[in-house]
């Protein structure tokens, strides 16, 4: 088999990739939802998969993965993965995760960072309103993550929460020490939080980066006992294009209240620092972001060997992304806790690709499929009018 084509179109938001082959087997991949600048950077790897077999995996990623770097820039690399695998599994006429070694579990746990509601203020009583709201929905989450201190924006929302003058606009890294103030309203936030989750759901909370390493240590501390499932992306993350173990030494060993990070990370080779030094106690990389689905199960299996946990990040992987974690996550070691659940959204992805209600939610798991290949399909007759008019030939072979 050879591939013929790679093609990518934005949909909704996201790049969606679409590989071809010359037996009339595609494969499909997809980027975080809100990267459409991403599109020229998938179209530059076209000559270098055209001509190879698909389902040597492995022999084509050797060919780009050096072209890619940390999130946003390991996205395309990431969804051209996917789709290799799609195409594997389905030449195979197996679901992907066979070919990843065989699923061990049955149906894979999710996390709650997806399923928002909007926060009618910013008092500890409004963060308590909202996690009620998120414990009550249907899919009976295990866990749930909120952001709080930089990532939850608590310098935007209060004043003097840092010693720093916050920048509002884009993108900025906000980061700084903060006030006896600040510090004392998070924590009364977080309580808050806890209250209303009890013994019934864990509370993950998204941190950074932006915190300072004394902070994440004070924070870490404050909260032993209180069964916090972990405290991610405190100094670093996001969008940090770079890895530092060396802070997150200066707080990991000093606590017992478990530390995340990872989901800009890409490739293994940029895991090794954090895992082989024990420098967290989780990591969260993103399918979308480090490289695809054999890098995560890699990382995962090492990670496994030093103590490490492992709870992916995949907010925004959209309704592909569902279907790639879930996959991975029925063939992580027992060191995976639980993926952060994408959704398809708009829902009108669950109307222009067959298969997308197999990865419904039921108390926070999703069950595995049987399905070949990811097993999602476009239809395109009905996808066609959500292709921007410079994608019109998608779907074509
Ligand atoms: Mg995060």
């Amino acid at each position: 088999m050879k591939i013929t084509d790679l093609k990518v179109a934005i949909i909704g938001n996201a790049p969606v990739v679409r590989i071809t082959t010359d037996e009339g087997i595609d494969g499909v991949g997809a980027g975080e939802t809100a990267k459409p600048y991403l599109k020229p950077m998938v179209e530059f790897y076209r000559d270098m998969i055209v001509g190879k077999d698909p389902t040597d995996v492995e022999r084509v990623m050797l060919g780009i993965r050096r072209m890619g770097s940390f999130k946003p820039w390991g996205t395309a690399v990431s969804a051209i993965e996917m789709a290799l695998w799609d195409i594997a599994g389905k030449a195979a006429g197996v679901p992907t995760y066979k070919l990843l070694g065989g699923k061990i579990r049955d149906k894979v746990q999710v996390y709650n960072g997806n399923v928002r509601y909007e926060r009618e203020g910013s008092e500890p009583e409004h963060f308590a309103a909202d996690m009620q709201k998120m414990k009550d929905h249907p899919y009976n989450f295990s866990i749930i993550k909120q952001a709080v201190s930089f990532h939850g924006g608590m310098h935007r929302t209060m004043d003097n929460f840092y010693y720093g003058t916050p920048v509002t606009k884009g993108r900025y890294p906000n980061r700084g020490t903060i006030t006896p103030k600040g510090f004392k309203y998070l924590l009364k936030c977080v309580e808050a939080m806890l209250d209303v989750l009890g013994d019934d759901v864990g509370l993950a909370l998204d941190c950074g980066p932006g915190m300072t390493v004394p902070d994440a240590l004070k924070l870490a501390k404050e909260l032993e006992g209180s069964n916090i499932m972990w405290l991610e992306d405190m100094v670093t993350g996001d969008y940090s294009p770079f890895v530092l173990a060396d802070l997150y030494k200066q707080i990991t060993p000093y606590t017992s209240t478990p530390i995340h990070t990872g989901e800009q990370i890409y490739l293994r080779q940029n895991f090794v620092e954090l895992i082989e030094r024990n420098a967290v106690n989780v990591l969260g990389p993103d399918v979308a972001d480090v490289g695809g689905i054999a890098e995560m199960k890699f990382i995962a299996e090492y990670a496994d060997l030093h103590g490490i946990l492992f709870a992916p990040h995949g907010t925004f992987d959209g309704l592909i992304g569902l279907a790639v974690q879930t996959h991975m996550a029925a063939v992580l070691p027992e060191n995976y806790i639980a993926f952060e659940l994408p959704q398809a959204k708009p829902e009108w992805w669950l109307d222009i690709m067959e298969g997308g209600e197999q990865f419904a939610v039921t108390d926070s798991h999703i069950d595995v499929p049987s399905t070949p290949g990811l097993g999602l399909t476009f239809i395109p007759e009905v996808a066609e009018k959500y292709l921007r008019e410079e994608d019109a030939d998608f779907f074509d072979d």
